[in-house]
């Protein structure tokens, strides 16, 4: 099916978005408006973007000595994305927002991630601004986010450092304040910023007016030092271009200079830059040090930042899976079309046959379904997500109270299933393609290289793996866990009692296929059932004993197993809403079949190591690697 059919299904069929709009603040929207968005973010990612995948990916970013140099199309797509007004999609009317629920948003913008993903949306951007409006003084939200929601300024978020990357209490980067009134500036307390930061997306170019960084940095105290951890680190806004309270540009240039590129294996039509803050390239009022206003309170950053994650985790893996789909669709394409080998028995033998469309090859399907499972899977898992984000934001006390515990656990899995498995998928792709998905004639390994990225950025598997085992299903007793079992246990009770209304409404020699079909779901939700309670028991197991290490040497298997359990729980619900005739439905009930019968049985592998607490691993001797 294609992309919009899936989206709209899983939106309104299956999700029911368009209820949203009993409550108040989306009360102006309706299935039209959301419509209208869907609409218009398919049609420049159709023309804006997806032509365009191939060129960025060629026309590497390079810097001519001044300034980063990104090829026209970028240009073109980053205004389109302007102009749809998707980067202050979720704002309020008043500010120039369309005030549209999260999970809509979320919707809109996989279209762009599908046709190129590294051209990108407003990703950082909209991460950056809405942290400032949730953080930020008044006029840090007048002069930089609105700035940021309207396209003259762009954002980034620095944390990496070259020598700090998954451990932030690492940060070397240093805040002194600057002058005696530095306290007093109206843009918030004014410090120099010194350090460097690695890895930062779209850290430099010419598409915007500015570029408004988030740097995490750390305060010495009076002894010179820093608090040591994390619970050092502070956060601030320093501009590339200063400017003043209006948000005009002052003329000056702030003390951040690009130290250089990044040469990624993909995801190469976004800019990644080193940079070096306050080294006095650029000097402030004849002094080195970048300029920095502080946001919040001081020491307390990463907390700042940590309100993004949700969403940011939610983005990254909607853009893993937007790729997954990506790569499933033009194998699909290529499997229809290309022709090779003949049927398995007698009529094959007889090469005077014509030979077969690789669809016709059961191991073609196979790869196919598994790609359709992976990525159509996880977008059902991003969207209840998103929704999860609107019920926090928008929910009765209840309804925010799940949706808070529930995202919880579900964070790390929305961001790592489908890093991990549509990556799996882009190499099914590719296989599918034979040698030529091996060659730049084809778009699949694109699509590989792009992945690859996903499971180490926004916090690598490992960690992912680490935060969930470590401490998502350990809070508050494994309140998290606790409520996310009862909601499995709610779908797995639909499936039986769909099977009872079944066979209460047909008569023993009708409907044979939805019969079966509901058989089948029964039987899914079973294994569902046992899944469930071995992975509670796992949770149980990894922690016997009072050495953390050994109970964390195993999170990702964990991981892994408790990712397939979501995602067999995401399957079941979605086929118990795909009833009826038509390829849609068939097709989703088959997707679901190939999850329970060829994925979902893998996690006794992995819970098994995880139960013994195995130290395979752990008890390797460095020498006898
Ligand atoms: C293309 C790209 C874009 C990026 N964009 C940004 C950006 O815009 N802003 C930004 O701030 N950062 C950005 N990053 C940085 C990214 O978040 C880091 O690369 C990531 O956090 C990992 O840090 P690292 O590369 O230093 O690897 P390391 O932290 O050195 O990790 C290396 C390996 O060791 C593992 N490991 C590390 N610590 C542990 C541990 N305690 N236990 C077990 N295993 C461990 C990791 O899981 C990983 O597999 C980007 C990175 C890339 C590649």
């Amino acid at each position: 099916m294609a992309l919009r059919q899936t989206v709209d299904f899983l939106l309104y069929d299956w999700l029911a978005t368009q209820g949203v709009t009993q409550r108040e603040r989306f009360s102006d929207h309706s299935r039209d408006t959301f419509d209208a968005v869907l609409d218009t973010c398919e049609r420049i990612a159709r023309d804006k973007y997806a032509p365009f995948n191939r060129t960025v990916d060629i026309q590497e970013p390079a810097f001519d000595g001044e300034k980063v140099i990104l090829p026209a199309c970028t240009q073109d797509a980053h205004d389109a994305y302007v102009q749809s007004g998707m980067l202050s999609a979720a704002q309020d009317f008043d500010i120039g927002g369309m005030q549209l629920p999260y999970t809509v948003e979320a919707a809109a913008n996989a279209f762009f991630a599908c046709a190129s993903v590294s051209i990108g949306g407003g990703m950082l951007t909209v991460g950056n601004a809405n942290l400032l409006m949730k953080h930020g003084t008044d006029l840090q939200k007048q002069v930089f986010a609105l700035n940021e929601f309207n396209g003259r300024f762009a954002g980034t978020m620095c944390l990496s450092e070259p020598q700090a990357g998954s451990s932030l209490s690492d940060v070397a980067t240093r805040a002194t304040p600057d002058g005696d009134d530095h306290a007093q500036d109206p843009l918030g307390p004014r410090y120099r910023l010194k350090g460097n930061k690695m890895w930062i997306s779209t850290g430099d170019h010419e598409l915007t007016e500015n570029i408004i960084h988030l740097v995490l940095a750390k305060i010495p105290g009076a002894d010179g030092k820093t608090i040591p951890g994390t619970k050092g680190i502070s956060l601030f806004i320093v501009p590339k271009k200063l400017v003043d309270t209006e948000g005009r540009l002052t003329g000056e240039r702030n003390d951040v200079a690009l130290a250089g590129l990044n040469h990624k294996l993909g995801w190469r039509g976004t800019v990644n830059t080193l940079l070096n803050f306050g080294e006095g390239k650029y000097p402030v009022r004849g002094s080195s040090g970048a300029v920095g206003y502080l946001v919040g309170v001081a020491g307390k950053g990463l907390q700042c930042m940590f309100h993004m994650m949700n969403e940011a985790r939610i983005g990254v893996g909607l853009a893993a899976t937007m790729l997954g789909l990506a790569g499933y669709y033009a194998s699909l394409d290529y499997a229809k079309t290309r022709s090779q080998g003949r049927p398995v028995g007698p009529a094959g033998k007889d090469p005077s046959q014509p030979p077969v469309r690789l669809i016709e090859h059961a191991d073609i399907k196979r790869m196919l379904l598994a790609q359709k499972a992976y990525g159509e899977g996880a977008l059902a898992l991003g969207l209840y997500c998103a929704r999860l984000v609107d019920e926090l934001h928008t929910g009765d006390e209840s309804q925010q109270h799940q949706a808070q515990w529930l995202l919880e656990v579900l964070t790390p899995i929305v961001k790592s299933w489908p890093s991990e498995w549509c990556l799996e998928g882009n190499s099914l792709a590719i296989q599918i393609h034979g040698g030529y998905g091996y060659t730049r004639d084809f778009s699949v390994e694109q699509y590989w290289r792009d992945q690859r990225l996903n499971m180490i950025h926004e916090g690598t598997h490992g960690i992912q793996a680490m935060d969930l085992l470590g401490r998502k299903v350990l809070l508050d007793k494994g309140k998290g866990l606790q409520m996310l079992g009862e909601r499995i246990q709610a779908t797995i009770a639909l499936a039986d009692h769909h099977r009872e209304s079944v066979e209460d409404h047909l008569e023993p020699t009708e409907g044979h296929r939805e019969r079966s079909e509901a058989i089948s779901l029964q039987t899914h939700a079973h294994a569902l059932q046992q899944a469930w309670t071995n992975v509670v028991q796992a949770t149980q197991a990894a922690w016997q004993g009072d050495d953390p290490a050994l109970s964390l040497a195993n999170a990702v298997p964990y991981m892994q197993a408790f990712g397939h359990t979501v995602l067999a729980w995401m399957w079941l619900d979605v086929a118990l809403a795909s009833q009826g005739e038509g390829d849609a439905n068939h097709g989703r009930q088959q997707a679901c079949q190939f999850f329970f019968q060829y994925e979902l049985p893998k996690i006794g592998a992995w819970l098994n190591v995880v139960n013994s607490r195995d130290s395979t691993c752990a008890d390797m001797p460095e020498a006898a690697f």
